[in-house]
Formats: C-alpha cells, sequence, structure tokens
C-alpha cells in the first residue's frame, strides 16, 4: 500500500530538463517532471558531466572489438573514456540504497538501458544490443531495482507497470527490509497477494511457498529469495486476462452476501472490461463499492485496489 511519504527515483539529469545533453539542450520527459514529480523526489544524475564532459561537447558511442565493449568518441577512437565511466558508476550505484527506482536516458552510451547502437573499429555498426556503460553497472549492481527507459514510459502498460513496482519496492525498503520479523514478511505478501496474482499467478503460488517456508530456511535468505522473485515477477505486464482472474478471485468474497442482480452486474462489468470496451476501474470501484456494505479486513488492506495514488490517471 503506498503510503504519503515521497518515493526516491534516480533519473538522467537530462529527462528532468537540466541541458546537459552533448549538443547543449536537454530532453524533458513530460510525465517525470508534470505527474511523477508530485510523488517522488528525484535525484539526477548525468555520468557524462560526472566523468567531467564539458556541455556541449563531442559525441561518444560504444565499441566493440576484442578488449570488449568500450565508450569512445565517435571521431577518435583513442579518445577512450570507459575507465572514467566504469569508476564514476561503481563509484555512484555504490551508494544508491535509498532509491526506489531509475528512469534512464534511452539511445545514449551511458544511459541506455538496451538496443544500444555498437560499433567495430572502423565505425561500422555491427549491432543494437548494446546497454550504456553506466545504465549497465546500475542493473547488474541493483537487479532488484526497477529501472525503465524514458521512451518505454511513454507506452501506457509498461509506465502502469513501472509505477506499480516502485510503490512495491518503497513498501518492501520500509516495511520488511529492515526488519528482522518473519512476520512483516507474512504481512507484506499477504497484502500484496493479489498484485502479485495479477503480474503473475506462477509467482503468486511460488511466493506463497516461499512465506509457507516448509523447507525452514533462514530468515534472511527466505527474504533475499523473496524479494528477488517478487521483483521479476512484478515485471510481468498485468493484462486484461490475469486481471480478470483477480476480479473473480475478488467477487468470490462477496457470494454469499450480495445479491443475484448484483453478481450478475458485477459479472457483465468484468466481461465488458475483459473485451476492453470499459476500464479496469469500472468493476473495481463497483468491487470497492461491495467492500464497504460489506467489510472485509483482508480484502481492504489488498495493494490491488490501490497500487498508486489514484490521481496518477495510470489505470487502464
Ligand atoms: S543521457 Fe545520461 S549522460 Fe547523456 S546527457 Fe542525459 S544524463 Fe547525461
Amino acid at each position: 500500500m503506498h503510503s504519503n511519504q515521497k518515493l526516491n527515483i534516480g533519473i538522467s539529469a537530462c529527462l528532468l530538463g537540466e541541458k546537459v545533453r552533448f549538443d547543449g539542450g536537454h530532453k524533458a520527459l513530460t510525465f517525470a517532471n508534470k505527474i511523477l514529480s508530485q510523488y517522488v523526489n528525484f535525484k539526477p544524475v548525468c555520468p557524462e558531466v560526472g566523468i567531467g564532459m564539458s556541455v556541449p561537447r563531442k559525441p561518444i558511442r560504444l565499441v566493440e572489438d576484442e578488449s570488449g565493449v568500450r565508450l569512445v568518441d565517435s571521431r577518435d577512437i583513442n579518445k577512450d573514456y570507459t575507465q572514467a565511466m566504469n569508476k564514476f558508476a561503481t563509484d555512484k550505484c555504490s551508494n544508491l540504497s535509498g532509491l526506489n527506482g531509475f528512469i534512464l536516458t534511452s539511445k545514449s552510451p551511458s544511459c541506455g538501458m538496451e538496443r544500444m547502437k555498437v560499433y567495430d573499429a572502423d565505425g561500422n555498426l555491427i549491432h543494437r544490443k548494446g546497454v550504456g556503460l553506466f545504465a549497465k553497472k546500475l542493473m547488474e549492481s541493483h537487479p532488484n531495482l526497477p529501472v525503465e527507459e524514458d521512451g518505454r514510459l511513454n507506452d501506457a502498460a509498461l509506465r502502469e507497470n513501472f509505477i506499480s513496482r516502485i510503490f512495491v519496492h518503497a513498501d518492501w525498503q520500509k516495511s520488511v527490509a529492515p526488519s528482522d520479523l518473519f512476520k512483516d514478511l507474512v504481512e507484506f505478501h499477504s497484502r500484496h497477494k493479489y498484485q502479485i496474482m495479477a503480474h503473475s499467478y506462477q509467482a503468486y503460488r511460488d511466493l506463497g511457498q516461499l512465506v509457507a517456508n516448509h523447507q525452514k530456511l533462514d530468515y534472511a535468505e527466505v527474504k533475499t529469495l523473496y524479494f528477488t522473485r517478487l521483483m521479476k515477477a512484478l515485471k510481468n505486464l498485468a493484462g486484461r486476462k490475469k486481471h480478470c482472474n483477480v476480479l473473480m478471485h475478488l467477487q468470490g468474497y462477496f457470494k454469499r452476501d450480495i445479491s443475484g442482480n448484483d453478481k450478475q452486474e458485477l459479472n457483465n462489468l468484468i466481461m465488458q472490461y475483459r473485451q476492453g470496451l470499459i476500464p479496469l476501474l469500472a468493476p473495481l470501484t463497483l468491487i470497492k463499492h461491495f467492500l464497504k456494505l460489506h467489510p472485509n479486513e483482508y480484502l481492504e488492506k489488498q495493494s490491488y485496489f490501490s497500487p498508486y495514488p489514484l490521481e496518477m490517471g495510470l489505470n487502464g
């Protein structure tokens, strides 16, 4: 469940409108600046300025040879920034424990998280499977941290997914990470159960098994396994079919309390949602209405009903 406390999100500085790009410009991301900024504290980083490069500066690129992937001047491969960038990234990434997510700039040889152009020493494009050097270090050193790129955040489903993940990450950091009590993990799993189910039914079952701890694993081990599997599972997009499965489960809680007509109405809304005719909010609102009439402590605490502030306008 999200609290009123602001989250901490790392971000490539040019996405906040800072004029730090090689050409002296920025790449302001409207969603970050207009909407997300109301809920998070941004921690901007410009790795290229961080290693002492000027603004403006000559463009750099990724070049691959027998020594591996290097970050070099696009016109002169002897001007090599690999070591400086790796050192900057290692230092920076060793000090990011308070973050709940990171937004990177696409198509940057420093910040791009995927599909970067990689050249050979003669300047020929050899593939587009590169990763910016800073982004690589960030994702390797913080594999459970939600990370996204500006371009992907323009996609409604990916944006919703990223925002869901950062709020779950924040809840974990606040309520489970600092705790030595198994009950805090049990409660965490209990309140996120249906949200997890909406991303992956298999993960919902696996994580439930892990929390049951039949193997009597050490608590620290259970916590590590749980968090790793949870954050991986949440990367799966929720989608209508999976949401319908969750809605049917929720409907089951009211089977003795609501009339046949009410059941039919909810059923119709779920089917209409499944067909893409109405947004998720329609059946969810009716379920919340039933919940008000027939209180259920277990359901009321489910993060599924409110994975992030409604005002963010993300519900599909
Ligand atoms: S993409 Fe990264 S390195 Fe390039 S200007 Fe933006 S923050 Fe700086």
